[in-house]
């Protein structure tokens, strides 16, 4: 079986690490990156971290609008498709790299496996809801990371097509999240030079289109976190690297670590290791699930409402108030729940893809 991956982004990098380990046991697998993560803490560095193989395509393509990202990349993954003629198209979770890939195999007739199928935040306001819907619709083998993925599949009539595999994320987490000590975690301050990890810190995470549009929003989630018990260790996206510099140096704020982006190893060290995290990533809700801790998601809807159970993972309002009131609620952690499945999606997505080739 020849398979042709298209990646782009930091999530898609770390499942494609788990998968691409299985595929390429027996069958052919052609890795793309199309450029959209390009810094090297957003992309070299999780490609040298979990030896993930050299993309033997580079496709440079990031920046613009969405539709000028997704089209350049349509016409440079078309060109790869056709020269390539893979038994299967492979794309990950909900990005413009997974549109552009999925509208270029579908119209070459190329069948694609659409990994993490099924997530629904039901709002189209949300620019990766679009991506999801849209790629599960001209998808040939949808491929759900839990339950709830599948029963929304069968809500949208695409159940014939769509299987619950696992979640390649709690894959990687088995695997990675405990190949760094946290005394060796090095954080790069954004003001310039390294620190150490605080030994009682929080961990915050904040990217999202709708967090990151005006000053009031981050500013609110900055003060939130200035006003805790300990220091809140904030890896900034480049996104919104300019906003959050400028916010923290207004507004005084002496308790959030603005930091470089961190590696894989180094960031679920940090789920592990935390008191509590506040994040607005849908990764990072599941990898807090994963370890156990308490997680306050600033976003209005669930796209993982299976974290939600017991307070284990709280929805707040991008309001400091409403952060600081949702971080003080109990967790309740039951150890038989296990909504992303057994910790071996990959095989599970290999096997389907070879089923169905
Ligand atoms: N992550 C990382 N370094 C960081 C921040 C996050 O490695 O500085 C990891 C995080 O642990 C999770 C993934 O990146 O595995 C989430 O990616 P992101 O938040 O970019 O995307 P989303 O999950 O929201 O699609």
């Amino acid at each position: 079986m020849k398979v042709v991956t298209v990646v782009g982004a930091r999530p898609q990098f770390i499942k494609a690490a788990v998968v691409s380990h299985v595929l390429r046991k027996n069958h052919t697998e052609i890795l793309v990156h199309t450029g959209q993560h390009f810094d090297r803490n957003m992309s070299e560095l999780f490609f040298e971290e979990m030896d993930i193989p050299k993309p033997d395509y580079n496709l440079g393509i990031s920046g613009g609008t969405h539709a000028q990202m997704t089209g350049r990349m349509m016409i440079a993954i078309e060109e790869v498709l056709q020269s390539e003629s893979p038994d299967w198209l492979l794309v990950y979770g909900d990005t413009n790299s997974t549109l552009a890939a999925a509208l270029a195999a579908a119209k070459l007739h190329i069948p694609v496996c659409h990994v993490e199928a099924g997530a629904r935040l039901h709002s189209l306001n949300n620019p990766e809801e679009i991506n999801r819907i849209c790629t599960d619709r001209i998808g040939t083998l949808l491929l759900t990371s839990t339950e709830n993925g599948l029963n929304e599949l069968k809500k949208e009539n695409l159940g014939d097509r769509s299987v619950f595999v696992g979640d390649p994320m709690y894959d990687a987490f088995r695997i990675y999240s405990e190949k760094r000590n946290i005394r060796d975690v090095r954080l790069e301050s954004l003001a310039g030079g390294e620190i150490p990890v605080p030994d009682k810190f929080y961990y915050l995470t904040c990217h999202r289109e709708e967090n990151t549009k005006d000053d009031i929003t981050l500013l609110e989630i900055l003060m939130a976190m200035e006003s805790l018990d300990a220091p809140a260790i904030y890896p900034v996206h480049p996104r919104n690297r300019e906003r959050a510099l400028k916010l923290a140096v207004e507004n005084r704020i002496s308790k959030v670590v603005l930091t470089e982006p961190v590696g894989y190893l180094e960031s679920t060290c940090l789920v592990c290791n935390a008191e509590k995290i506040v994040t607005d990533s849908g990764g990072l809700q599941r990898e807090a699930f994963f370890a156990g801790k308490k997680c306050v998601t600033v976003f209005p809807l669930a796209v993982w409402p299976e974290t939600m159970v017991g307070h284990r993972n709280d929805l707040a309002k991008p309001e400091a108030k409403d952060i600081i009131v949702k971080l003080s609620l109990k967790q309740e952690i039951d150890g038989g729940y296990h909504p992303f499945g057994d910790g071996h999606a990959a095989e599970r997505i290999v096997a389907a893809m070879m089923k169905g080739a």
